[in-house]
Formats: structure tokens, sequence, C-alpha cells
């Protein structure tokens, strides 16, 4: 985006989806996974992916796309956007 994505429109340095959901499949780093909230051991200090092009992302991380709904105008639209989908689901 990105921080994780590559779709058009990611903000670069959000890093939104890469805090906010939860993800099940291991990580390099979490190899549990991550719990919603909690910041990925993959997300760097500028809140970029640092898995880019790396087979180890996982395949929730390749299929995330940009998505004005829930991404909205800034990064903590996005961090509650994204948490209270988390919560709904
Ligand atoms: S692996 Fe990369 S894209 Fe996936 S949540 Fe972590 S930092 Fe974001
Ligand atoms: S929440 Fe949206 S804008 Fe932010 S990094 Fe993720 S895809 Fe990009």
């Amino acid at each position: 985006m990105t921080a994780r994505r590559n779709g058009g429109g990611c903000r670069p340095g959000c890093g939104a989806c890469c805090i906010a959901p939860s993800i099940s499949s291991a990580i390099p780093g979490m190899p549990a996974g991550k719990p919603a909230g909690v910041r990925c051991a993959q997300l760097d200090a500028d809140n970029l992916c640092r898995l880019f092009g790396d087979p180890r992302r996982p395949a929730v991380c390749e299929r995330f796309a940009f998505d004005p709904d829930l991404c909205g105008e800034h990064r903590h639209q996005a961090l509650a956007r994204i948490a209270a989908l988390e919560v709904a689901t």
C-alpha cells in the first residue's frame, strides 16, 4: 500500500489497512497472523510494506485494493472504517 497496495488512489504512507484489520495468514515475524488494530511487523517506519514483490507477502495483502468507500479521504478515516468493518464481520 503504498503501504500495502498498488491500486490507483492508494495514499503512500497511509498503512491503515496494515494496522486496522486482522490477518489470519502467517506473516514473517507474525507466524500466527495479525490481530486487528496491531501494526503489521512488515510495515516500515514510512508505513510502506517491506514485502512488496516478496512471495512471503500474504495473498490477502495482494488482493486488497484501494476502495474510496473504505479508505476515505485520509488515514484516520481509513483506520476507523476498517476497524468498524472488522467489528461488523
Ligand atoms: S504484509 Fe505488508 S501489505 Fe500485508 S499487512 Fe503487512 S505491511 Fe501490510
Ligand atoms: S487504507 Fe487504503 S489508502 Fe490506506 S494504505 Fe490501505 S489501500 Fe492505501
